[in-house]
């Protein structure tokens, strides 16, 4: 792809339209190679000030743009995503090292988002309630909130965003996303670009790339009124501390360390390819990855020879010169704590099936077995091409071991008997259980999220998406007006 040589995000932010900005100018760093291939302007927490301030004085007229009129913008927008497939795709490729269909997945994830946002606004949006009163009429209806704050993660950066943008839009808010300055490109300054051609009203969306402390303004700012997060349990704990001080909404969907439980009657073959999807698609950066392998100790040999034979026949490399089915890690960072986490199980008494080296910001596609539950590569969010598996004895203690995790995102079982898969399921204290599938699993319909430390019950998609990025109002009407004793 041939860079432009001085796109508008390297001097400017969007802040409604593209504005000049006082902060810093970083490199955009691609991970496959190490080479500068833009530079971005950074946000401040005075950019902060001023996108909220212009976002509450324009949300109140976007929210009274008529239904139809909301639906059209954002339809225009799911069309230029897909007329801008090539651009967006080669900056996910460039930016983030994601490979082709990574990027192609990523891209039509967004496009469903923006086409279910826009089927959004024609939603009926309230209820009539009796009352006890004679001649009293009970209206309850969905209002927008505000302003949203969206802060997304580098990974999945163009849906984590706009799964949230879309649909905040959409009811009528104005939306101030913050973007990881490691994906500040595809998933915020491309984003600005298709919304703003695509008739959004200035002012109403904004884009300020940056690290935490834009994050932690944003999150503190009084004009914001609603934080939808996507990112670590860490700093999900944080923002939503902050959240709960300063009395605002808080949608927090968090890390994970998902379970795929193999029984003794599962199909091996499937199990192993779902096992080898869950865990090294995208270089294992995915939340809901597959981070803990659990076999019934009878199929354990077999399952771990299938796993490391799909992982050996991996090709690995730059995404953008070859068709490999894995790219690099995001940063030297994230590809040095993978190293450390796997080195220090391996010190526990781990042993590497396959893979288990670092070259640069790659990671081999890598099995480990002898795995307890007290190691790192069990216990931690690894966020790489790590497969950890552990064997147990019954499905009791299976359920155990899923169980034993503070996460709860994701999770897959297999086993010929979807009955028995059932009961386990009914078990496990798991957002979004797959039953002989893998533990990837996104449809844009349905409602998605985490339980315990992957996120605070907040729902993305579907229905969910109207409660989430609302709240409500009740107006009663009385006929005749009423005396009262005093
Ligand atoms: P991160 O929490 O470090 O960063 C996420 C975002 O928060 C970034 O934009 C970052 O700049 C911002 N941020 C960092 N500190 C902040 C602060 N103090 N205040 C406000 N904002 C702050 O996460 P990451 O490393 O970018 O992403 C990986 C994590 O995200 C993993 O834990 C992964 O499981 C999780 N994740 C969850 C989901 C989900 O849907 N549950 C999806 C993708 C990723």
């Amino acid at each position: 792809m041939d860079m432009p040589a001085s796109p508008v995000w390297q001097e400017q932010l969007f802040l409604g339209s593209w504005k000049s900005g006082d902060g810093d100018q970083i490199n955009v760093v691609e991970p496959a190679t190490g080479a500068v291939i833009s530079k971005l302007k950074i946000a401040t927490a005075g950019d902060v000030e001023r996108a909220a301030t212009i976002a509450r004085d324009t949300q109140t007229a976007w929210a009274m743009v008529p239904f139809d009129q909301k639906a059209e913008i954002l339809r225009k927008a799911a069309a230029l995503l897909k007329e801008r497939a090539n651009e967006i795709n080669d900056w996910n490729t460039r930016e983030c090292g994601s490979v082709g269909p990574k990027a192609d997945w990523e891209l039509q994830a967004t496009y469903e988002q923006a086409q279910m946002a826009a089927a959004l606004p024609m939603q009926p949006n309230g209820e009539i309630f009796p009352s006890n009163m004679p001649g009293k009429r009970n209206y309850w209806k969905r209002v927008p909130i505000g302003t949203v704050g969206v802060i997304a993660p580098w990974n999945f950066p163009i849906l984590l965003a706009m799964r949230s943008v879309f649909p905040a839009l959409a009811m009528g808010n104005a939306v101030i996303l913050k973007p990881d300055p490691k994906s500040s490109i595809c998933g915020g300054a491309l984003m600005a670009q298709i919304l703003s051609d695509a008739g959004l009203p200035e002012g109403v969306f904004h884009v300020l790339p940056g690290g935490p402390e834009v994050g932690q303004a944003l999150v503190e700012h009084p004009l914001v009124k609603m934080i939808s997060f996507t990112g670590s349990t860490a700093v999900g704990r944080k923002i939503g501390e902050t959240c709960g001080r300063t009395l605002k909404k808080a949608a927090l969907e968090l890390g994970g360390n998902n379970a795929q439980v193999v029984l003794e009657d599962a199909d091996l073959d499937i199990a192993s390819s779902c096992g080898a999807w869950g865990a090294f698609l995208h270089q294992g950066q995915i939340c809901m990855q597959t981070g803990r392998h659990l076999v019934h100790t009878s199929v354990a040999e077999e399952y771990l020879s299938r796993l490391a034979s799909r992982a050996e026949n991996l090709a690995c490399g730059n995404p953008a010169q070859e068709q490999v089915h894995q790219g690099p890690l995001i940063n030297g960072v994230q590809a040095k704590r993978v190293e450390d986490i796997v080195n220090r199980s391996v010190e526990m008494g781990a042993r590497i099936v396959t893979g288990g080296k670092r070259h640069g910001n790659y990671y081999e596609p890598t099995v480990i077995t002898d795995v307890t539950s007290n190691m790192p590569v069990f216990s931690e969010e690894v966020f790489g091409p790590v497969a950890p598996v552990m064997t147990f004895d019954s499905d009791s203690e299976a359920c155990e071991l899923v169980n034993e995790s503070p996460y709860g995102l994701a999770a897959a079982i297999h086993s010929g008997s979807t009955e028995r898969a059932l009961k386990i399921a009914n078990r496990i204290q798991v957002g979004m259980i797959h039953i002989n599938d893998q533990t990837v699993n996104n449809e844009f319909q349905v409602p998605f999220g985490g339980m315990g430390s992957s996120g605070n019950s907040g729902r993305f998609g579907g229905p969910a998406n109207i409660e989430e990025f609302t709240t409500s109002q009740w107006i009663s009407v009385m006929e005749e007006g009423i005396q009262y004793p005093f």
